[in-house]
């Protein structure tokens, strides 16, 4: 069966470098009618695993990336966290050993280094020369009695050559001379990274594995490694990293902004799934697609093969799209407490259409109820501005202007044209400033039967002070 994964390693809070990388997975799995597995990689001994796992699955979650398989769900193929499956990866690492594919390594860091200066002075790339593969059980035992610190390697065959066809960037080929014997179990005992990655992935049945393009030199050694165990190998397709401004990845270092945050702001699900999946891939479709709809349409042959570029006045663009398309049940919930507050059940349906065009943010939405609804109306500059520019008369011919035309903007506005000859601009502006503190926002036609007469009415009074 089809299966992708993600494999994140919970060392801090999803980027949406990361994010991206396990949306692809999903659009794949869910295009194809397959899989979608999630493994938490947690072998390195950091601290903070177990917050930013539960993190990590609750921002994914968020997003609707739902999973088939992994921590929480189960399935055939667990335990679904790395810190979990230490006898596997020691049963793989003795069938390595009793198939004489893998030996111990006594070299020092200090010897490994200076090997490696020796290679690069002659004009070498560097790699382990295979010194203590030579050793004879007799030499390896007098190690072991000094209690020497070890390594277990694998032995690569020299002149080989490793071959693959990456699902995005087209067929590979790596010579095993280059790659020389690499460490699989660090001498503390635990095993590397690279070789519990290819062993679960072959474990949990992953035929697909899309991730990004800084593991691509990890995969030949994977390749070998899965050979050798006789396990299958997935299909391996690599894609570009995303990059911020200044060219360099997404990560928290470069302060790119996590998941959390982003919902935090009020970021919409279905904001970020579009963003992301055009993020360095092609759709032909211009609009806002559902999840459904993205993972039809999704295909590795319009995966880009350079870096893509983080710009937030895209995000911005779905944004708006995703707030068109709220419900009204929707649009409330996520507009948020103070808005909740502040406006009358009564006029909710058309306080929402007269704001949604005009609104990004929770705090977008919450900042027009306290126009609206408020009991102190604040006026930023240029409404004050505009007040003093058409002075008192403008506002003493106002007030009558409201009692003929009450709610009605376009009563309110016609009879005020006719009193002060004023039209456009120089009439709108003032009255807009006087009874919303703001030189523009949504459309007056629809606020002012919001304000309603009597707060309308307080406000021109004001304006006249
Ligand atoms: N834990 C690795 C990472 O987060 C997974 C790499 C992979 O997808 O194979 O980078």
């Amino acid at each position: 069966r089809f299966k992708t994964r993600f494999a994140p390693s919970p060392t801090g809070l999803l980027h949406l470098g990361n994010v991206r990388t396990a949306l692809f997975n999903h659009l794949l799995a869910r295009g194809r009618g397959g899989a979608f597995l999630l493994r938490i990689e947690d072998t390195d001994a950091v601290r903070g695993h177990d917050r930013y796992a539960a993190a990590l699955q609750e921002d994914l979650a968020w997003l609707g990336l739902a999973w088939d398989e992994g921590p929480d769900v189960g399935g055939p193929n667990g335990p679904y966290a790395q810190s979990q499956r230490g006898e596997l990866y020691e049963r793989y690492t003795r069938v390595l050993e009793a198939r004489e594919l893998a030996y111990p390594c006594f070299c020092s860091e200090h010897e490994l280094k200076m090997e490696r200066k020796a290679q690069l002075a002659a004009g070498r790339p560097p790699r382990y020369s295979g010194r203590c593969r030579l050793l004879s059980p007799a030499e390896i035992e007098a190690r072991r009695a000094r209690a020497l610190p070890a390594t277990l390697r694998f032995h690569v065959a020299d002149g080989r050559t490793v071959e693959f066809e990456d699902g995005v960037r087209g067929a590979q080929r790596f010579q095993t001379t280059d790659i020389g014997d690499f460490v699989i179990r660090r001498s503390d005992g635990t095993p590397a990274f690279f070789f519990c990655n290819a062993v679960d992935d072959a474990l949990m049945g992953v035929t697909l594995v899309v991730r990004g393009d800084d593991h691509l030199a990890n995969t030949p050694r994977q390749i070998l490694l899965l050979e050798a165990l006789g396990l299958p190998v997935p299909t391996y397709a690599h894609i570009p990293l995303v990059v911020g401004a200044d060219g360099a990845p997404l990560s928290k270092r470069t302060g790119s902004r996590s998941l959390a945050e982003l919902r935090a702001a009020g970021y919409l699900p279905a904001a970020i799934d579009n963003y992301l999946a055009r993020l360095g891939h092609t759709y032909e479709e211009p609009g806002l697609l559902s999840h459904a709809q993205l993972a039809a349409r999704f295909d590795l042959a319009r995966v880009h093969h350079s870096p893509a570029r983080y710009d937030e006045t895209q995000l911005l663009h779905w944004q708006r799209e995703a707030v068109k398309t709220l419900s009204a049940d929707a649009f409330w919930r996520w507009a948020g407490g103070e808005t909740q507050a502040l406006v009358p059940a009564s006029a909710h349906d058309a306080f929402i259409a007269a704001v949604r065009p005009n609104v990004l943010f929770p705090v977008d939405v919450a900042r027009w109820a306290r126009v609206v609804f408020g009991d102190e109306l604040a006026l930023s500059s240029g409404a004050r501005e505009a007040i003093a520019d058409a002075g008192r008369s403008f506002f003493e011919a106002a007030l009558p202007a409201l009692e003929e035309g009450r709610a009605s903007f376009a009563a309110v506005s016609g009879a005020l044209k006719i009193r002060t000859g004023r039209s456009g601009k120089t009439l709108f502006k003032p009255l807009r400033a006087a009874l919303t503190g703001e030189l523009d926002g949504p459309e007056m036609a629809h606020l002012l039967p919001l304000i309603g007469y009597e707060r309308a009415r307080a406000r021109l009074v004001r304006a006249l002070a």
